[in-house]
């Protein structure tokens, strides 16, 4: 079966993504993206997040992608959010629910190659790109 979410043949998409944080855990040279591809995978399969985990999460990768900022100072800034009790919303949700019904995608989890450090940095930033691209105007 397909996933439901991003469309992946035989739900590999979990697979994957299980392989990749190993990966990044592992070897800090691939971990160097490993905000991304959080961020890229958890909008993709929206099911697991609350709506507002998810505006949250797209806020996230925006500020990443567009405004640059680095992944320690923005785990920072939640982490003080999360400290100072300004964060009210839960960020995950277990009622299996798709926040988003979109299942057509510019680019999933299965176009990054893990040839190598550089190979998979560059593919992920472009697959996270592209999800920001794809959710970026959505209304929700
Ligand atoms: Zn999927």
């Amino acid at each position: 079966m397909n996933c439901p979410e991003c469309g992946a043949p035989d739900d590999i998409c979990k697979t994957r993504f299980d392989e990749f944080l190993v990966l990044e855990f592992t070897d800090a040279s691939f971990g160097a993206v490993h905000h991304l591809t959080v961020s890229a995978y958890m909008l993709q399969h929206s099911s697991k997040l609350t709506r507002e985990g998810w505006l949250h999460e797209r806020e996230l990768l925006r500020e990443f992608l567009v405004e640059n900022k680095p992944p320690a100072f923005i785990r920072k800034q939640n982490r003080d959010l999360v400290d100072s009790g300004k964060r009210k919303f839960k960020i995950t949700s277990k009622n299996g629910l798709p926040v988003i019904s979109k299942t057509s995608w510019t680019k999933t989890i299965l176009d990054v190659r893990t040839e190598n450090a550089e190979v998979y940095c560059a593919d992920v930033t472009a697959w996270a790109r592209s999800v920001l691209d794809d959710v970026l105007g959505l209304i929700v």
